[in-house]
């Protein structure tokens, strides 16, 4: 069983470090990085490797921050195959303890809720049905979308493209890839996807040839993401990472005190990093909207909505 993000796309950018030629990959401006490392669940289940340091780069210009390293379509297909199931969550466990049962199931529990389906109906009823009236025949497409729960309860013929292998549920057709290549759809939606993926503007663009002329792509990535770095300088942050390289007590513990943190303020507070775990891209609207620069689509929206998350909204033209 492979999700979607086990299959990577062909990549424009250098998957050894993202940030290598210094540009951010959203808005092109310069950016900066500072050392990280590639946490030890990465490292084992996606790399088949020791822990090793990459670089988180920021960007002053639209507040985009990503880690250099990305996955190959190799090591994205060893992460993402049997993602979430039993044993997934038994060795993210193992090697994060505040990866717990409850935080697993709570994570599940949000993205399959009556209130989340509710919320993305409301904002489609909005922005995009109204230009739907005239149309005979509307097709809506959840990429990557698993069993097609987000699309359950909306209007129309409802389509699901997943490689997990999970049946879908009552009123959604589950098609494969060949399937979706011979069709284009009125509205396709991608949600908690682009922030895995090693070169988030090429899928846009392969999103985007799965749409009608004329019709929608709603992206979605997480709410709020991104930080205020108070973590020091540079030089801090090596001295910080050679020590704890040597010390995985340490490591635990600093990586825990960073993270509870950051979740709770949005600080990165002195000393912390983040370290490289599925979520390579951390975006604010700004940032989505400068990915979509160079592409042949009107903006319609690009916003935080509550209960979804920074959502883009796209048109194409
Ligand atoms: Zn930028």
């Amino acid at each position: 069983v492979t999700s979607r993000l086990g299959e990577s796309v062909v990549s424009h950018v250098a998957v050894e470090d993202r940030g290598a030629n210094g540009r951010c990959l959203c808005c092109t401006f310069s950016v900066c990085g500072k050392e990280t490392l590639i946490s030890k669940f990465i490292a084992q289940r996606a790399l088949r490797a020791d822990v090793e340091r990459t670089k988180t780069y920021r960007c002053r210009n639209c507040g985009f921050a990503f880690h250099g390293r990305g996955l190959t379509s190799e090591e994205a297909k060893n992460y993402y195959t049997n993602y979430r199931d039993a044993e997934y969550f038994r060795h993210r466990n193992h090697c994060e303890p505040l990866y717990t049962l409850g935080h697993h199931n709570r994570l599940e529990a949000h993205v399959r809720s009556a209130e989340r389906r509710a919320k993305l109906q409301q904002y489609l009823n909005q922005n995009v049905f109204p230009a739907f009236d005239e149309l005979e025949e509307v097709k809506i497409l959840d990429y990557a979308g698993g069993d097609g729960h987000l699309v359950a309860d909306l209007p129309y013929e409802k389509y699901v493209f997943d490689l997990s292998g999970e049946d879908p549920i009552a009123d959604v057709i589950k098609l494969d890839r060949g399937e979706i290549a011979r069709q284009k759809f009125d509205l396709v939606i991608c949600a908690q996807m682009l922030e895995h993926t090693t070169d988030p503007a090429q899928v846009i663009e392969e999103l985007l040839g799965h749409v009608n002329q004329g019709g929608y792509l709603y992206v979605e990535v997480p709410y709020r993401e991104t930080w205020l770095d108070l973590s020091g300088s540079s030089s801090v942050r090596r001295r910080v990472l050679r020590v704890v390289e040597m010390n995985p007590k340490l490591e635990l513990i600093l990586d825990t005190y960073g993270t509870l943190i950051r979740r709770a303020t949005g600080i990165l507070p002195p000393l912390a990093y983040v370290s490289v775990r599925e979520h390579l891209n951390f975006f604010t609207p700004k940032s989505l909207s400068e990915l979509t620069r160079s592409i042949q689509a009107l903006e319609i929206d690009c916003s935080r909505q509550k209960t979804l998350g920074t959502v883009l909204l796209l048109r194409k033209i």
